[in-house]
């Protein structure tokens, strides 16, 4: 039974209400990005035309209006995450540079040969790049739980993969791909028992979901705002703050010093020890606009809407010759129904639905080993959000009916 008034929605988020190839707007690549409700775009405006300045640096009404609405956010995203202190929450520019400060900052510090680093066959690039770049720095290996062929997590195999030899897990709270939703606790629960840390890749949780990173107990957390109805430029690196004061800081520059002389810094505290420069001001303080946006709505009501929507792309995409939906059933899953059709490229599909003015995505989706595991180059992927209708979802399949006709 829907609980959501979805008409009332989506009269909030003016991008939708236009036309693509002259036909109605049909958005389904909402993993990649969502769109923003006007109260997010309000907010981006109202901020930019009259509290704009720089934040921190003080001194001037301005600067000091900016700096109080830019730490009000933080303390939003504190709330929304479960973080236990604001110092726990630092603005980045969105997921790869969360991941990005974990793997060099701490990892730089922490790692050597002989140590291992746990990824799974299910990350997204940026959770496995970084960790990549870090093991050739310092001679850490990396190992990787593998997917089920329904494309869940083996966690049969944990136990064999954690030691004391490994460092950190690094993986995913959902796939962007398969939209399979990880047992974090459960995940965490044994990494910590061989003395590990955690990192979780909440980019596509975060916007799904509820997520509570001190009932995790996970160590660092990353998101992006831009896939949760926010700016895109702005996002999340949650980290316990016992190890965010002990690792060095990542990037160098202004707003994270204490004292500098010619040769020498000492760090400000946390959390501006972590956002070097000038942050994604606008952004940052409107991402608030965002997360008050999706709890007004409750992120449980958000998980019952998609997985309806992806249960129905299901039934109706059951009956199309050679095609094949990758991942799990939809109540293990986030709204996100990636699928490859026999004999027939992911992007031909993706560039003739678009002309039905149905917006998909083709290609790895930043997920080349998954795709790789799975024997396949690349595949097709609707992605369902919190505006997205019943009829879209039979926009979306019947459009796809034709085009397979034409194509196959
Ligand atoms: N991890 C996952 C699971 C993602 O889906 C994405 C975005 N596609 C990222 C990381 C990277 O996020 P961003 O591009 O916002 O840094």
């Amino acid at each position: 039974t829907e609980k959501l008034d979805i008409d009332a929605i989506r009269a909030d988020f003016p991008i939708l209400h236009q036309q693509v190839h002259e036909k109605p707007l049909v958005y389904l690549d909402n993993a990649a990005s969502s769109q923003k409700p006007r109260q997010v775009l309000d907010a981006l405006r109202e901020v930019d035309e009259r509290y704009y300045a720089n934040v921190h640096r003080g001194g001037h009404q301005l600067s000091n209006e900016a700096t109080s609405l830019y730490e009000e956010s933080r303390e939003a995203a504190r709330r929304f995450l479960g973080a236990r202190s604001t110092k726990e929450v630092i603005f980045t520019y969105g997921t790869t540079s969360s991941i990005n400060t974990v793997a060099h900052a701490w990892g730089g510090a922490n790692l050597s040969a002989g140590d291992e680093i746990l990824l799974t066959e299910m990350e997204h690039h940026s959770n496995l790049v970084p960790w990549q770049q870090i093991a050739q720095r310092t001679g850490a290996k990396i190992k990787a739980l593998p997917v089920t062929p329904d494309g869940l997590l083996d966690l049969d195999q944990l136990p064999n993969l954690l030691s004391e030899r490994t460092k950190i897990v690094a993986f995913s709270a959902a796939s962007n791909v398969l939209g399979t939703i990880n047992p974090v606790e459960e995940i965490v629960r044994q990494a910590h028992g061989v003395g590990a840390l955690t990192l979780v890749d909440a980019a596509q949780a975060a916007p799904h979901k509820p997520i509570d990173v001190t009932e995790w107990d996970a160590d660092f957390v990353a998101l992006s705002a831009h896939k949760m109805v926010g700016p895109s430029g702005v996002g999340i690196l949650y980290g316990k703050q016992a190890l965010l004061e002990a690792m060095p800081p990542f990037l160098g520059g202004g707003s994270m010093i204490d004292t500098v002389t010619i040769d020498s810094f000492t760090p400000a505290l946390l959390p501006a020890k972590f956002e070097a420069g000038t942050p994604p001001i606008t952004g940052a303080i409107a991402f608030k606009a965002a997360i008050e946006y999706l709890e007004q709505i409750g992120l449980s009501n958000i998980l019952a809407h998609e997985q309806m929507l992806a249960e129905h792309a299901h039934q109706l995409m059951a009956d199309i010759p050679g095609l094949k939906i990758l991942g799990p059933d939809p109540q293990q899953k986030a709204g996100i129904v990636s699928f490859t059709v026999d004999g027939v490229s992911p992007s031909d599909i993706g560039m003739m639905i678009d002309t039905a003015g149905v917006a998909i995505r083709a290609g790895h989706h930043c997920a080349m080993p998954l795709h790789a595991k799975f024997g396949i180059a690349s595949s097709a992927r609707a992605s369902f959000y919190v505006y997205n209708t019943r009829e879209e979802v039979e926009t979306f399949v019947t459009a796809l009916r034709k085009v397979l006709m034409i194509l196959g």
